[in-house]
């Protein structure tokens, strides 16, 4: 698994970033990119999105 971006939305604030307990997210070209190898798909950086860009 591993938490989806949708890209079209994400800002590239990168609240999502800061919030993730194993660094699992960068931002590449303003946008959240998610290490699929390192996301435990915990849903904090679900909850933290602020334009709800993120789903598990
Ligand atoms: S918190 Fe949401 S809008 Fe901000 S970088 Fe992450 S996915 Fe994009
Ligand atoms: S679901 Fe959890 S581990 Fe995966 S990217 Fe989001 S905050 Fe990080």
């Amino acid at each position: 698994m591993a938490v989806k971006v949708d890209k079209a939305t994400c800002t590239g604030c990168a609240t999502c970033v800061s919030a993730c307990p194993v660094e699992a997210i960068k931002i590449t070209a303003e946008k959240a990119e998610v290490n699929e190898d390192t996301c435990i798909d915990c849903g904090t950086c679900v909850d933290e999105c602020p334009v709800q860009a993120l789903s598990l």
